[in-house]
């Protein structure tokens, strides 16, 4: 029996690609954040770097990273179709 890693691992994501469904993207304000890193570590799908890029190749939208920044650096914008 074939055993699943624990996390996925930077820059692959959980889910695979996203596609174009998304509605939201965050957006971090470099100038209200303290790189503390939490934001990375609670995407579940892995799409933000050590660097705080977030690589939207991955990123669901799903706000997570929003919600648990302690500065409320990061923000959801409405994607443009
Ligand atoms: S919106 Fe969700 S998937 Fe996208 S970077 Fe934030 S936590 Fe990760
Ligand atoms: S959680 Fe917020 S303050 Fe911390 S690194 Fe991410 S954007 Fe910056």
């Amino acid at each position: 029996m074939s055993t699943a890693p624990a996390m996925s691992r930077p820059k692959q994501g959980a889910s695979g690609k996203t596609g174009a469904w998304r509605i939201f993207r965050p957006r971090i304000d470099k100038d209200a954040c303290n790189a503390c890193g939490l934001c990375a570590l609670s995407c579940p799908d892995a799409a933000i770097g050590e660097d705080l890029e977030i690589d939207l190749e991955y990123c669901k939208g799903c706000g997570i990273c929003a919600h648990e920044c302690p500065k409320k650096a990061i923000s959801m914008k409405r994607e443009e179709k």
